[in-house]
């Protein structure tokens, strides 16, 4: 059966010019069906670069609709309607309005997590990967960091001679991360290194060796010499991570690093996305051109 799926799914993506794109974090099934397999910025990157015509965003909302930002001309499908970011949703844009209007001479660096409304709002995009870049590359001396207090913290700690604004928003799965999980697994696995995402609370994140981006994380993983290894985000990576470490042992942090929303999405919803072209994303004009240019200047930092 799942033979039969993913074969009239390859056949459905050579038919319609399609390229599958899943996050990380999608199920294991879903990442295999995949052309390209990646974090945020990974995959904002391919979707500005793709010639296929139909892009099928195996994600939630907000990743789906900045690859239409960056490729208006192609349709792009998100296969799960709902599959949205709580984080995302913190922030609006009026509420960002009125922060900026609170703080006039502060440049905006919007974090991915957010719709096209707060990113037309932004002077630039960040994601994890190049959230530290991206904040130094302003010559502001003020920055408001939306939406994620977490991730605008642990940068604010890495930064010099900035003052960073956060924002009250928070990736409901990687808080769940509990300082006694952390104490608790470092018990059990006293040889193991723990990496984890700076989505993660500040006092959990002053356990870890490692703090880094998805992609930062997986290749990490990859290149130090222990055998075991304790993940600080969502779970899906899990499944890379043994396909390409088959000789190294990895353990889920806490049970709670599992985002519901990443999950919603099974083949048979990417089978239906190609065959009906559903859910398409669309994104008014005015905004998406302004949206694109903040996140046409994140992808200008190398
Ligand atoms: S893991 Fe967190 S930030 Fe990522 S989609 Fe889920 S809720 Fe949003």
């Amino acid at each position: 059966m799942l033979n039969s799926l993913s074969e009239e799914i390859l056949r459905l993506k050579k038919e319609r010019n399609a390229i599958i794109l899943a996050h990380n974090y999608q199920i294991p099934e879903v990442q295999d069906a995949a052309d390209i397999v990646g974090d945020s910025y990974s995959l904002s990157r391919h979707a500005a670069e793709t010639d296929s015509e139909v892009i099928v965003f195996c994600g939630v909302h907000f990743m789906a609709e900045s690859a239409k930002i960056l490729s208006p001309d192609k349709t792009v499908l998100l296969p799960v309607r709902d599959a949205g970011c709580p984080m995302a949703d913190m922030v609006t844009a009026s509420g960002l309005r009125k922060m900026k209007a609170r703080h006039p001479d502060a440049a905006v660096v919007c974090y991915v997590n957010s719709s096209a409304e707060v990113k037309a709002e932004s002077d630039i995009c960040c994601t994890s990967s190049n959230a530290l870049k991206v904040v130094e590359s302003l010559e502001n001396k003020q920055v408001i960091f939306i939406p994620d207090k977490n991730l605008g913290s642990y940068i604010a700690s890495k930064v010099r001679g900035k003052e960073i604004i956060l924002w009250e928003g928070f990736c409901i799965t990687h808080k769940r991360v509990k300082v006694e999980e952390v104490q608790k697994i470092r018990q059990l696995h006293p040889d193991a290194k723990i990496l984890m995402h700076p989505e993660c609370e500040p006092e959990v994140l002053k356990l870890a060796d490692f703090i880094g981006s998805t992609s930062e994380i997986i290749r990490y993983a990859g290149e130090i010499p222990e055998k075991n290894i304790i993940i600080g985000t969502e779970e899906g990576v899990l499944h890379l991570l043994k396909k390409r470490n088959p000789d190294k042992n990895f353990y889920l942090l806490s049970t709670g690093l599992i985002c519901a929303n990443m999950k919603k999405t099974r083949l048979e919803d990417v089978h239906n996305a190609l065959l009906h072209m559903q859910h398409q994303i669309h994104v008014d004009e005015a905004v998406r051109i302004k949206a694109m240019k903040a996140l046409e200047r994140m992808l200008e930092i190398k």
